[in-house]
């Protein structure tokens, strides 16, 4: 599933091939991917613009939409908002030549495009999302679109303190507080396992039992996991072998002391962690 870092590697994506490009053409290849939006208009809002910027919040993309026809100069142009759902990715062709970013499925390039961006050039740019939990949409503004969804500061830009003060705020178990996107936008189930995994710490535990150093590691290695797995462009298994990452799955065995994970659902999310080492 499609979370921080990986929305990050879209954004750079659509920055290293799209941007500054001028749509000729838009293709709905399945109208349940849009959001609040009929085709008809989804499609006239786009054609005939340029992609002029990105913006990401969390797991939250938008793309500035710029008119290039002098006709269009001077309208506010909403943007195109693209949410990744479980499976979502972009892909990008040129020349016959398909580019996936790591995260996506290179086996199989067009089984589940659901929107097509054609470029002037002939290149394009296709939103795939096999189960269609996924969203592209139009927003008029972004600030207004995340504050409705009362959406928190991003977990890579947030600061030290207001992320602690903000966790120390909220009770219960400490890993449902991690996945609650109005603390911190962008964590999921796998990087949230990953950081209490790191920091020792049990799934479980309250939030109010953390102590200080808890609270300064889980800053610490949110900011480190989100941002090594961004350094190696999503590609998990780029990531270090001491992670938990590489062997989240059933009879999977702790990097530390090889002890069988437990595998339980916390906050209604599949949570791995070792029994042994997080307490
Ligand atoms: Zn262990």
């Amino acid at each position: 599933m499609p979370e921080l870092p990986e929305v990050e590697t879209f954004k750079r994506f659509v920055g290293c091939h799209a941007l500054g490009k001028k749509i000729c053409k838009v293709q709905v290849l399945h109208a349940k991917i849009l959001e609040g939006v009929p085709a008809e208009r989804f499609i006239a809002a786009i054609e005939g613009c340029c992609l002029s910027g990105t913006l990401r919040r969390g797991k939250h993309l938008f793309v500035a939409l710029e008119p290039v026809n002098a006709r269009q100069k001077g309208v506010a142009k909403p943007w195109l908002y693209l949410h990744f759902g479980m499976t979502g990715y972009l892909s990008y062709t040129e020349q016959g030549k398909t580019m996936v970013n790591a995260y996506g499925d290179s086996s199989r390039p067009d089984a589940h495009v659901r929107v097509r961006f054609c470029f002037e050039d002939d290149s394009y740019l296709d939103f795939h999302e096999q189960r269609l939990f996924g969203k592209a949409g139009l927003v008029d503004n972004p600030q207004d679109y995340l504050e409705n969804r009362h959406l928190g500061p991003d977990a890579l830009t947030v600061e030290r303190q207001p992320f602690i003060e903000s966790l120390q705020s909220r009770k219960g178990q400490i890993k449902p507080v991690l996945l609650n996107q109005s603390m911190v936008a962008g964590i999921g189930n796998v990087y949230a396992d990953e950081m209490l995994f790191q920091c020792r710490i049990h799934p479980e535990r309250r939030v109010a039992e953390l102590t200080e150093a808890d609270l300064q590691c889980l800053y610490a290695q949110m900011v480190d996991v989100l941002q090594n797995t961004v350094d190696v462009g999503s590609d998990r298994a780029q990531l270090p072998p001491y992670y938990l990452i590489h062997v989240r799955e059933k009879k999977g065995r702790c990097p530390r002391d090889k002890t069988l994970l437990t595998v339980k659902t916390i906050g209604g999310r599949t949570t791995y962690f070792c029994p042994v080492c997080q307490h």
